[in-house]
């Protein structure tokens, strides 16, 4: 597949959402058939397919290890799946969809009737043609997922039902992939791994992250930046237990998922509320309509972020999605497929994680040179004579805003947050007017 890599020049180079998007979306097409879980062969064969675009490295913790209050599982092997029916015929197939088997499934290969068979079958009577997505981890069961309409179709007799799988001890896998920086102080960056075929929960958020690593190769910054690949709870849990001495460090972080489909976006705060990664979502817009992102206050369900974001740890680490998880009709269904994540939504959710790590990496304090009065922006070719353009008013408001507040105790940060406009405008003006030699730079400012 080396002309998948191949693929990650030019697009990148390219400012149009789609060609970004088409490079995170080859790499989510090839993620999406895999069996992923909390443990097992499928997360190792997703860090493989990660190895083609980044040196990421695989960390093993082995099964029983403990990790705070939890203990790494015994790891699931899924070889195959089925049940059929008197006459033989397949009419649950995992090999058609890793969705029909219950995740984390214990093994079992009987001849059993009708009504014991359908104690361990999960449908969504109100979406009748769609496979749920479930899973049984940290327990003993088993069971099949199935379209609801399907199911209405089974008829009384024996079926034949085979889960061919196996927890033995083993250990849990992640990625993790470090892009240096001139600085020790990191930006966690994190998706869970553990999903099977659900594109936009999420291999879209695996294929955006590994793409902007590839992306940022290219990059010089001050910050270090720390990709976890790891699956949900207990991977981010292992991950914390290894790295507890490195926490310290970590200055930002985000959580992502679900960045494929048109909802949203949706940003979810730290729990400190009030960190600058918080802050910078909401000085962040999205898309060419330049949407802001909805802005919720840290809750203590979601993803990761719950970890990361325990009293413990309390790291500033926030959540950033599109659709927000659990509000969509497709959530944790075969219809959060290939179909439902576009290139075109890949490719903003991208250009607005970059605009969130360009605040990150280019927030410093600029001092007012011209305090007294406004400085007469035409003779600095600052200002149009031609006045009246929606876009040029916008760059006008942001050149008072940083001539305003450059007293020299305000941060780009802190000027976009007061006037309410995006930091990336903000920092543009700024660089105009340090141009014009309006303004000073007083050194990057970490919030
Ligand atoms: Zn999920």
């Amino acid at each position: 597949m080396d002309g998948v890599g191949k693929m990650l020049g030019p697009p990148f180079a390219s400012p149009r959402d789609e060609d970004l998007g088409q490079a995170i979306y080859v790499l989510a097409c090839r993620l999406f058939p895999l069996c992923r879980s909390i443990t097992g062969q499928g997360v190792r064969d997703t860090i493989g397919i990660l190895r083609d675009y980044i040196g990421i490295e695989c960390k093993e913790v082995p099964s029983g290890t403990r990790v705070f209050d939890w203990t790494i599982p015994d790891e699931w092997i899924v070889r195959d799946a089925y049940v059929k029916d008197a006459s033989g015929r397949k009419i649950i197939d995992f090999k058609a969809s890793n969705l029909h088997l219950m995740n984390y499934s214990i093994p079992v290969r009987r001849v059993m009737p009708l009504t014991e068979l359908k104690e361990h079958l999960y449908t969504l009577p109100a979406q009748p043609d769609l496979i749920p997505y479930k899973t049984a981890y940290y327990t003993d069961a088993w069971g099949f997922c199935m379209a609801h309409r399907e199911f209405l179709k089974l008829a009384d007799g024996n079926y034949e039902v085979v889960v061919d799988t196996e927890k033995r001890p083993g250990h849990l896998v992640y990625g993790e992939y470090l892009h240096d920086g001139a600085s020790r102080r990191e930006v966690l960056l994190y998706a869970h791994i553990c999903h099977p075929s659900l594109a936009n929960d999420n291999c879209s958020g695996l294929a955006l992250l590994t793409c902007l690593a590839a992306y940022m190769k290219a990059v010089k910054t001050y910050y270090s930046y720390r990709f976890v690949f790891a699956p949900g709870t207990i991977g981010s849990l292992a991950w914390l237990s290894n790295n507890e001495h490195r926490l310290p460090d970590i200055a930002h972080g985000l959580v992502l998922s679900c960045v494929g489909d048109d909802g949203g976006p949706n940003y979810k705060r730290s729990r400190r509320g009030d960190a600058p990664i918080d802050r910078i979502a909401a000085c962040t817009r999205c898309g060419d309509e330049g949407t802001p992102l909805n802005i919720a206050d840290f809750s203590p369900y979601g993803y990761d972020e719950r970890q990361f974001c325990s009293p413990g740890f309390n790291l500033p680490v926030g959540l950033l999605q599109r659709s927000a998880f659990g509000t969509f009709p497709e959530y944790h269904t075969s219809a959060d497929n290939l179909d439902f994540i576009r290139p075109e939504h890949l490719g903003a959710s991208f250009r607005m994680v970059r605009d969130m790590i360009d605040a990150l990496e280019g927030n410093w304090t600029p001092l007012n040179l011209s305090p007294k009065g406004e400085p007469q922006l035409s003779r600095y070719g600052l200002f149009s004579v031609i006045g009246g353009h929606k876009a040029n008013s916008e760059r006008t408001m942001a050149y008072l805003w940083v001539l305003n507040l450059a007293d020299g105790r305000h941060s780009l940060l802190d000027i976009a947050e007061r006037s309410g406009m995006p930091f990336s405008e903000i920092a543009m003006a700024a660089a105009a007017l340090q141009e014009a030699g309006l303004v000073s730079n007083l050194g990057f400012t970490e919030r």
